[in-house]
């Protein structure tokens, strides 16, 4: 953090500019040099953090504490084994919510729900009715707990509304505990909710999230039976999201309309000092950004949100953010809030969190690693393959299962992270390959080589690791290293899903995993009860055979080596593996008939819900498209070209004044940047002429145009921008630069 002066203009309290610099570009600037961070707004001495968690949330121990102990049963009956939601005792939960929001301040509740767009949408109403006697008296039913009618026709369908009466309900998810939004001026009573039409159909991205957990569960529990394990126990998928984002000063986003608008810089040249030095990488936290962080994990923590890690990424201004794992439904809605968290937080300290997966072309993008496994309270992580791998049946099953789904539904997979930020990052040397395979480690290979083969006799040993110096104490080795290239590795006791973009809920992708692996338990579990025959003996003959016909089938997946080089393309291809480069190459795999049995066989998304999403992420990628053009074109025409042309001018009248004193000013620089200026002005010619085509009719044949003819033509503006960002005066450019964006904090 730049310390205070009084260079610059005058600062308000949070940071905004009130300046009239010479351009918007100096007028941050110089906005940041007067810029203070909200003195020590936290005290965890006064308030420790362990009475902070959960502090907003009407969680189960607060639900416990309120309700009537056979309500309290049956509520957590529903919550902790998926039973059905028992109706009656809504009026009973609604109530005691109530008195708690009123407690914590709330005069509204709001519905909260997740649209297709990806967001986060809530509808508030008050908790105050006119009592009909010119009084007003608190009120919240069972009815109005239970189901929102918030209209909200606006969001994208894909179809489903369109075709019937325009009405979305919303429904309450008990699963996922209510909270309290905070705001200076009052509090919100938030219940998160699942958003339907009123013909049952899906119309966000939570529905489909619960019941892919219920396919999930009902065919986990025909392989645990066929272990012995018949308690029932629910087993649920669990998620771990890390977060990437990056924080740059306020001003210079409100100085950048790219910014603005797109979530990302479409100008901008790479800096003299990049990223090069991984000087940046988990190095010490400068202070307001710390500040913020802690201001963001005290927020978190009064939502129930777990957060647990917290360093600097590789890129400079880049952070990540990981909270504990948790249900998958529960992780993401929590992912969602906390996203909204970060972003609320930053303001306060003068800065924007940027979640896009590629504000700054030519630095490190940013993602979600999503870790993924499953389990149950009796037979804990499904997925923990305990000291001798080779001895544990029920692990190689899960495991292996886990492999022949990534295998069967690469394009899948690929498609639920395909958008257009996502697309500046996969397959860019920082990011996993487009190409999906699995990072399985040395031991885990070795295991399932020998299953391969024959049998498993044996698991490599973990051993021990010691570091050559005295003092410091032998280490326990992990059985298997890390593999930062690979886009779905195994960390010893889940797989991580590395591929998934910053910006992105995780609701997709979570549901796309446990609707494979229930179709992968499904198939493995069908052809053991017929191999076994209920009889228990014939179970690990049985398995052997299984997993060795899984992993010649599907082991091709795995690949433990360097996902960024070029032998592995060229290796991924001989062994037939999708490379879906681009958002256009992916999201029609949410066409095929495989991904359409497979949804619809489990329940999870009808044939009408699946075509829904594929019209809609379609379309939003064309409309992201679209708008990058249009900022592309005007900021190119209006602030670019403009900066560019008066500086010939400032060029030509030096050259005159030269020249009139008898001496002589060369014609090289005036010339290079007079003929880059025409190059601009065709681009932006080039660019104008396609922008505002569609493309065709379908979907897709429209997002093959957005990203085959649009893409190219903005890329060739920026490019001669770019260039000309390095031969205009300095204080004639207009736009905040990377080097100012990335190190100023
Ligand atoms: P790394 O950076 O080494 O990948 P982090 O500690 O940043 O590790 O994140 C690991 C994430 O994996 C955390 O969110 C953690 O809670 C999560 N995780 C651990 N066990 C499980 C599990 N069984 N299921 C899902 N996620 C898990
Ligand atoms: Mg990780």
């Amino acid at each position: 953090m730049i310390s205070a002066n009084s260079k610059g203009g005058s600062v308000s309290s949070n940071g905004r500019i009130s300046v009239s610099g010479s351009s918007p570009r100096s007028a941050a600037i110089s906005a940041i040099t007067g810029y203070e961070p909200p003195s020590s707004r936290l005290n965890f001495r006064e308030t420790p953090t362990q009475e902070l968690f959960n502090a907003n949330v009407f969680s189960k121990s607060a639900m416990k504490e309120r309700l009537p102990k056979s309500v309290f049963k049956s509520l957590a009956n529903t919550i902790d084994t998926g039973a059905t939601l028992d109706p009656s005792i809504a009026d009973v939960v609604a109530a005691a919510m109530k008195d708690w929001a009123i407690e914590k301040g709330a005069t509204h509740y709001a519905h909260v729900f997740f649209p297709l767009t990806g967001a986060t949408a809530e509808k508030h109403d008050s908790l105050l009715s006119p009592d009909g006697d010119g009084a007003a008296i608190a009120e919240f039913s069972g009815n109005q707990l239970i189901q929102g009618e918030p209209d909200g026709s606006s969001f994208p369908t894909g179809g489903i509304r369109q075709t019937f009466e325009a009405r979305g309900y919303t429904i309450w998810d008990v699963t996922s505990p209510a909270y309290i939004l905070e705001n200076p001026n009052g509090t919100t009573l938030c219940i998160p909710t699942a958003f339907v039409s009123w013909t049952g159909e899906a119309l966000d991205k939570k529905t489909p999230v619960l019941r892919s957990m219920q396919a999930l569960n009902t065919q986990a529990q025909r392989i645990l039976a066929l272990f012995g394990h018949t308690d029932g126990a629910l087993v649920s998928s669990t998620a771990g999201p890390e977060q990437e984002y990056f924080l740059i000063d306020q001003n210079f986003f409100y100085a950048r309309p790219d910014l603005i608008n797109a979530g990302r810089t479409l100008f901008g040249a790479a800096p003299p000092k990049g990223q090069e030095f991984d000087d940046h990488y988990f190095g010490a936290i400068p202070d307001r950004v710390l500040a913020c962080m802690l201001e963001v994990e005290r927020e978190a923590f009064k939502l129930g949100i777990p957060v647990k890690t917290r360093h600097n990424e590789v890129a400079p201004g880049q952070y990540e953010i990981a909270p504990l794992f948790e249900f998958a439904n529960v992780a993401t809605d929590h992912q969602q809030l906390l996203m909204t968290t970060m972003r609320k937080v930053a303001e306060k300290y003068g800065m924007v969190c940027l979640t896009h997966e590629k504000p700054f072309a030519g630095v490190n993008g940013s993602g979600k690693h999503v870790n993924f496994s499953m389990g149950s309270s009796s037979q804990g992580n499904l997925l923990d393959p305990g000291e001798s791998p080779h001895e544990n049946a029920q692990f190689l099953c899960f495991c292996a299962a886990v492999i022949r789904a990534v295998h069967k539904f690469q394009g899948l997979l690929r498609s639920v992270v395909a958008s257009a930020g996502n697309d500046h990052r996969l397959g860019a040397n920082e990011a996993p390959p487009a190409i999906l395979s699995i990072f399985l480690g040395d031991q885990l290979t070795d295991v399932f080589n020998q299953i391969k083969a024959g049998t498993a006799e044996s698991s490599l040993p973990a051993g021990s690791m010691t570091v050559g110096v005295d003092v410091l104490p032998p280490l326990p080795k992990h059985a298997g290293d890390r593999n930062r290239t690979s886009p779905f590795a195994f960390t010893g006791n889940r797989f991580e899903f590395r591929a998934v973009g910053a910006n992105q809920s995780i609701a997709g992708p979570l549901v796309a995993m446990n609707t494979i692996v229930a179709e992968s338990l499904d198939y493995c579990a069908t052809k053991l009860e017929e191999a076994t025959g209920g009889d228990s003996s014939k179970l690990n003959p049985a398995l052997q055979s299984l997993l060795s016909e899984i992993m010649n089938e599907a082991g091709s997946i795995i690949f433990n080596g360097d996902g960024y080089s070029d032998e592995w393309h060229a290796e991924a291809e001989k062994r037939g593996l999708l490379n879906l480069k681009t958002t256009a190459d992916a999201l029609p795999a949410l066409e095929e008939p495989a991904v359409k049995d497979l949804f619809s066989k489990y329940n999870v998304l009808s044939e009408r819900e699946l075509e829904s999403r594929y019209e809609t992420y379609s379309e939003q990628y064309c409309m992201t498209i679209n708008v990058e053009a249009s900022l592309t074109s005007e900021i190119g025409r209006t602030m670019i070209y403009p900066a560019a042309v008066r500086y010939i001018g400032e060029l030509a009248s030096a050259k005159n004044a030269v020249e009139a004193a008898g001496g002589s000013l060369g014609n090289s620089v005036l010339t290079t940047i007079a003929s880059k200026v025409d190059e601009l002005a065709s681009a932006l010619d080039a660019l104008d002429a396609v922008k505002d085509e569609e493309g065709g009719d379908s979907a897709a044949t429209q997002i093959r145009y957005a990203c085959d003819t649009v893409i190219p033509a903005m890329n060739a503006v920026r490019e001669v921008a770019d260039v000309l960002e390095g031969l205009v005066a300095d204080d004639l450019w207009p736009l905040p630069t990377y080097q100012e964006m990335l190190f100023i904090k």
